[in-house]
């Protein structure tokens, strides 16, 4: 009886969206205090930071594109392996696309000080162990900056980040384009799974998302405009090519990676008490044996 009624609950609690199977919302925002409490008990003290961004993605896909598919692969996550999710959080690195319409960009300053005061609060409100997962690219060099920072002062929580790839799995559709970065074939199938209202396929094709290679440097040399030099439209690849199939096999494998880095994360004592062991150590350096 006891096995059939968990059964019923799973069963309903699963069609609602932002409900764990346990009937307790994964999003922050829509527990109530009480709620909240037994919430990050259950999560374990793993809560998700989704990190998305608004900026132009070509001349098809909302401006809020990382930040919605991002939030929608880690909300199916939670529903996996219950955790708390933040709410929508878009504070990140996107100098590059300034001279496009609808670019929020943020000082640097500003962000890291707006992400160690969210993490530090979450931390506060007893996210011990918290997973960043990146939603988008111009965060690739933020985000382990980030984390690496955290070592500079003594910290009661972890800070991970996750960032999915899409793999070589050979039962992955293929894909029909060679040049596939930003609002390419793949980011606008993701899009036609989590929120295909707000794809416009018919209007992929309008600008040219092609790498116009402007840049000749030499191999390991780098600087900031190389982006620009690339992609001037802020668009690489082609739209118009995606397909609802490829969206629905990367979201999953997305979702999927998110629940298990939750199990992990959840699983994970070590890296707490290294922490621990490093800030107690280096108060006093000349005490660590040499
Ligand atoms: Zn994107």
């Amino acid at each position: 009886m006891k096995h059939f009624a968990g059964w019923v609950m799973a069963l309903c609690a699963a069609t609602a969206w932002g409900q764990s199977t346990t009937g307790l919302s994964t999003q922050w925002e829509e527990l109530t205090g009480p709620d909240f409490i037994t919430a990050i008990h259950q999560a374990q003290g793993v809560c998700l930071l989704p990190f998305g961004i608004i900026e132009k993605h070509g001349p098809h896909l909302p401006l809020g594109t990382d930040l919605i598919n991002v939030r929608y692969a880690s909300q199916h996550a939670a529903q996996q392996e219950y955790t708390v999710v933040f709410p929508p959080y878009y504070f990140g690195q996107i100098a590059e696309a300034r001279q496009q319409p609808g670019t929020v960009s943020y000082s640097m300053k500003l962000q890291l000080e707006l992400l160690q005061e969210t993490t530090d609060e979450m931390s506060r409100n007893g996210c011990k162990k918290i997973v960043i997962v990146n939603g988008h690219g111009g965060n690739e060099s933020l985000l382990p900056f980030f984390a690496q920072a955290q070592l500079e002062s003594q910290h009661d929580y972890v800070v991970y980040v996750y960032w999915w790839h899409a793999g070589n799995a050979p039962d992955r559709p293929k894909e029909h384009s060679k040049n596939d970065m930003h609002a390419g074939e793949s980011e606008t199938a993701h899009t036609l799974i989590s929120r295909p209202d707000l794809v416009h396929l018919d209007r992929a094709g309008q600008e040219s998302g092609a790498d116009e290679n402007r840049l000749h440097l030499p191999d390991g040399l780098y600087t900031g405009i190389w982006w620009y030099a690339k992609f001037p439209n802020h668009y690489s690849g082609d739209g118009s090519v995606a397909a609802k199939e490829l969206g629905e096999y990367d979201m999953k494998a997305w979702e999927a990676g998110i629940a298990d880095v939750v199990r992990a994360v959840k699983a994970d004592e070590t890296s707490l008490k290294l922490q621990n062991e490093f800030f107690e150590a280096a108060k006093h350096p000349l005490e660590t044996k040499q």
